[in-house]
């Protein structure tokens, strides 16, 4: 993983984006910038100095961790926050215009910066500039999330039979989980669903006390995180026989995932692939029941750009890691939703979570 390489090309960004600088305040993309894993940082970025800001709680950890990531920057320490303005607020006075990222500054934040922390500097909104970057992964980030997608796959397999047993979702999201930190995950990606029976009409439901019984339904979605990133999939699985609306769902799903994961190439509009799984849907009556957008990127977030739904704007490239995740969800027979985490390539893509979408036990 090339990590300081990533600077240099967001200075690149600064020009065009309107600003002399950027303060960097999403913990995430300071992670991105310089492999700092703590709760609390600021990253200046100017044309010709890099200068990171965190509390005496990361005194030593910040300097190993920029240092073990070969990023050239300046560490300082503020134990107060004015400590910590006077660090940052050096090196801006007499800047022009210095870029906040729009998105993780609130409104609080943005009328202190203005009136105490730069108040003779023009500050400029911006948007997606780190995370424009983040999009396309270098062969490192998709190594980690392969690692990650191959321990959800593993702890699928050995826990899949107690669909049967009668256990509880709770249960099965606990052992899911177990399996994933034993195989070495720093935890899961995200809160793991099960859900089954009615609550699989639900696409987020949170795993509970329903036992898991004859007829079911049952829609795992979930992940481990290697790393900081993340991997992504979900399987649905049918306890016994299916009901004829059921075995409809699975194969109209089924269908419409696998048209959508061979819409993917690089030079393919995102929305396009969205199309590729809703039309499946359409022709079988079913679009109003696919409750959500095809998929998203997945990174050091489980929801990053590029998003892929029917309003998304711009198109997929090499090295882009997508989601295709169409769903059917009715209230009567319960939810259906197939998901695979993909890299996008110039012939298709390449896909990272290999457990086998049979849905029988
Ligand atoms: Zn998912
Ligand atoms: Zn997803």
């Amino acid at each position: 993983m090339d990590v300081a390489d990533r600077v240099p090309r967001l200075r690149a960004r600064l020009d065009e984006a309107g600003c002399d600088a950027l303060l960097v305040t999403n913990l995430t993309n300071i992670r991105y910038l310089t492999g700092f894993t703590g709760s609390a940082a600021m990253l200046l970025v100017t044309p010709d100095d890099l200068l990171f800001v965190t509390d005496g709680r990361y005194r030593d950890q910040a300097t190993a961790q920029l240092d073990a990531a070969r990023v050239a920057g300046r560490v300082e320490i503020g134990r107060t926050n004015d400590a910590q303005r006077e660090h940052v607020a050096g090196p801006v006075a007499g800047m022009g215009r210095l870029g906040l990222e729009a998105a993780n500054v609130t409104w609080a934040q943005q009328r202190r910066f203005g009136s105490e922390w730069f108040p003779d500097t023009e500050l400029v909104a911006t948007e997606d500039l780190v995370e424009d970057l983040r999009r396309v992964k270098d062969a490192g980030e998709v190594a980690r999330i392969k690692a990650a997608c191959a321990m959800a796959d593993a702890a699928l397999a050995a826990v899949r039979h107690r669909l049967g047993e009668e256990a509880t979702e709770a249960e099965v999201a606990l052992e899911l989980e177990w399996q994933m930190r034993r195989l070495g995950a720093e935890g899961p990606s995200f809160e793991t669903i099960v859900a089954s029976g009615p609550n699989g009409a639900m696409p987020h439901h949170r795993a509970g006390d329903r036992r898991i019984g004859e007829g079911d339904l049952v829609v795992i979605d979930f992940g481990a995180l290697v790393d900081g990133y993340h991997s992504d999939m979900t399987r649905t699985f049918v306890v016994g026989q299916p009901s004829e609306t059921q075995r409809r769902m699975l194969e109209a799903v089924t269908t419409a995932q696998a048209a959508g994961v061979a819409a993917v190439r690089s030079g393919v509009e995102a929305r396009d692939v969205d199309e590729a799984c809703r039309s499946v849907l359409r022709d079988v009556g079913w679009e109003d029941a696919f409750l959500h957008g095809t998929g998203h990127g997945v990174g050091l977030d489980i929801h990053e750009s590029p998003r892929v739904s029917a309003t998304a704007a711009g198109s997929l490239a090499d090295g882009h890691v997508v989601t295709v995740e169409p769903g059917v969800y009715l209230p009567e027979h319960g939810g259906v939703r197939i998901e695979d985490t993909v890299v996008v390539t110039s012939e298709g893509c390449r896909t990272l979570t290999l457990a086998p979408k049979a849905p029988f036990l």
